[in-house]
């Protein structure tokens, strides 16, 4: 199938990305790896006037750890968050993720900025900067602005970003990076979630003093969920069980052909005890991450 007509626009620079991008409004669409893109073009689910390519706008593939963050250029792609020793080091629930986006083939080209423009509820990177308290910055041709990860994911393909801004960079917080646990479940290997749970904590001598809950695939955006970071908070023995249990309830599952609500609300319970268990442990010595 091939993509209907659009005017297509190379900028060199940022700044001439952003003058292309506030020049022609909303007809326009970024063009980041073009994983998802370029099918939703090619399918003739998206007409585009114009398709504007980041490709080759320098500056936009950086990663660096400082105060507190890890911050990721929008053009780095999966496969580079799957290999970096900074990411390794400092946010390793993020390296983890990584290895479940796609085939390695889309990881070598997708990035992490357009999986958070595109905002796939059952996508990891969305999943992951909610976890990790992260943040998205967001630049137009008037500036610059910081959004929160829980305020930015508002629904299936919907966010908080104006059609004039181009997400910059994304920045994960660090301090979880000995606490942390994630379980997915996809029906084949590539597949997008059925389910996904991330657990990020901070333990300080010998309590939880913060705990972070995130789920994907159980709702239209992912979610966190409160009572079960409040149960991972309570320092029960059971505490990973009594998270799970939390978070099975608090979910209200659509069903779709990969599984009825049902199933998806014992898959939440079965990912949340498993990454909830990896995050404790890691903490107490029982177990490692693989
Ligand atoms: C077979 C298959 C399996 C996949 N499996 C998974 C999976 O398991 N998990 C997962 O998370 N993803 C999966 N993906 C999607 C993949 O991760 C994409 O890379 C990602 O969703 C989009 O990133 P991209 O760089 O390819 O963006 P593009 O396809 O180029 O763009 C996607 C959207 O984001 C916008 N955009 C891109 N970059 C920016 C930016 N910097 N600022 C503002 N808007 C921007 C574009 O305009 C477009 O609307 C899969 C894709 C395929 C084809």
């Amino acid at each position: 199938m091939k993509p209907p007509k659009f005017a297509y626009h190379a900028p060199q620079s940022l700044t001439e990305a952003l003058q292309t991008l506030a020049g022609v409004g909303d007809e326009a669409v970024l063009l980041a790896g073009g994983q998802s893109l370029l099918p939703l073009l090619n399918m003739r689910l998206a007409s585009p006037a114009h398709v504007v390519d980041l490709g080759r706008v320098p500056g936009l593939d950086d990663i660096r750890v400082t105060n507190g963050h890890a911050e990721v250029g929008a053009m780095v792609t999966h496969r580079r968050m799957e290999v970096d020793p900074l990411i390794a080091h400092a946010v390793p629930l993020a390296q983890k993720a990584a290895g479940y986006v796609g085939f390695r083939a889309i990881r070598n080209r997708g990035t992490v900025g357009g999986s958070v423009a595109h905002a796939d509820p059952a996508a990891e990177w969305p999943l992951v900067l909610l976890t990790l308290d992260g943040e998205i910055e967001l630049t137009s041709a008037n500036g610059s602005r910081t959004i929160r990860a829980d305020d930015f994911f508002e629904s299936v393909y919907s966010t908080a970003k104006r059609s004039d801004e181009v997400v910059t960079s994304v920045r994960f917080g660090t301090r979880f990076e000995r606490n942390w646990g994630f379980w997915e479940f996809q029906r084949r290997t590539g597949d997008f979630a059925t389910v996904a749970v991330a657990v990020a904590c901070v333990v300080e001598g010998g309590s939880v003093t913060e705990a972070r809950v995130g789920i994907a695939g159980a709702a239209e955006k992912p979610v966190r969920c409160t009572t079960a970071e409040q149960a991972l908070l309570a320092g029960s023995t059971s505490a990973a069980s009594e998270a799970a249990a939390a978070a099975q309830d608090a979910v209200d599952p659509y069903d779709d052909v990969h599984g009825s609500s049902s199933y998806r609300k014992r898959l939440v319970f079965a990912a949340t005890k498993r990454a909830a268990t990896q995050a404790l442990g890691h903490h107490y010595g029982v177990l490692d991450h693989a």
